[in-house]
């Protein structure tokens, strides 16, 4: 059988479920790609192992727990063992968990978000970036899956002040990602995903009397997959967008 070539290779955090799951799904399928898919709880995600089993070339299980150093860096000893490189990092595991008002949401709630939804995709740049610098693609790509309710520019939180500051502050440090890394070539990116029916869109959805979110998850897959392939840094790095394509501010 002849080797296989591998174009792209991409880490993508919580993998296991909802948009994580999605994307990996769907670059399973993309000949030469390579996908390291990170689960907290590797043992209990039965559908991204039964992928794993089906796509043994192009799927990889990895324990990633949003913020662990640990974690990281066996994530990063990993990809450098099985394929050597890795080109595009999706930071997309997040908790949605707490719904609140600024006034009535307790400091630790805070805490919890920002510790997973904001420092976790800082720890991760911070472990893969030696990484993604070797990347042979010569544009590698840290993109941040974040929320339109981390916007200042549209200031809602829609109820959910923790979450909502926590998106804030990793829309922010993408683009410190963005100034501090020009020499490396990195693209920085953050995209809202759109409302999407997976289990936290669906929650939000529910708490309105609606059934599902609006948008299905293979439309949220498809936008970010168009905005991530063929990204260069001087059209894409340093903004924020959405699924459909369109940029708008931090
Ligand atoms: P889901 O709730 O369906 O999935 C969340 C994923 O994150 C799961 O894989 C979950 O793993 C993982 N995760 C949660 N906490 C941690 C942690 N501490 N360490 C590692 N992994 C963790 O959410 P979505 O798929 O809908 O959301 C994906 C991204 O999109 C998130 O960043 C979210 O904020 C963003 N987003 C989603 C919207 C929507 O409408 N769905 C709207 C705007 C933004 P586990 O199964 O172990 O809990």
């Amino acid at each position: 059988m002849p080797a296989l070539t591998i174009s792209t290779v991409y880490l993508i955090s919580g993998a296991n479920r909802g948009i994580g799951f999605g994307l990996t799904e769907v670059l399973a399928k993309r000949p030469g790609t390579v996908v390291f898919a990170g689960a907290r709880d590797p043992t209990n995600a039965t559908a991204l192992n039964a992928l794993a089993e089906k796509y043994p070339h192009s799927v990889h299980v990895l324990k990633l727990t949003s913020g662990s150093t640990e974690d990281n860096k066996s994530a990063v000893v990993e990809i450098e063992k099985t394929v050597g490189q890795l080109d595009v990092v999706i930071a997309n595991a997040a908790t949605g968990g707490y719904y609140g008002s600024l006034l009535t949401t307790p400091g630790e709630e805070f805490l919890n978000h920002f510790n997973i939804n904001t420092l976790g995709p800082v720890t991760l740049f911070q472990a893969v970036h030696s990484l993604l610098i070797k990347s042979p693609s010569g544009a590698p790509h840290f993109c941040v899956i974040s929320s339109a309710v981390g916007s200042t520019e549209l200031g809602l939180s829609f109820g959910a002040a923790a979450y909502s500051a926590s998106k804030a502050a990793v829309n922010h440090l993408t683009k410190i990602i963005h100034t501090e890394h020009e020499a490396d070539g990195i693209i920085a990116t953050a995209i809202h995903p759109g409302w999407v029916a997976t289990d936290m869109g669906n929650f939000g959805a529910s708490s309105l009397g609606m059934t599902e979110a609006p948008v299905t998850l293979a439309e949220s897959v498809a936008g970010i997959l168009s905005h991530i392939d063929g990204a260069t840094r001087s059209e894409k790095s340093g903004k924020f967008w959405n699924f459909a394509r369109t940029s708008g501010n931090f």
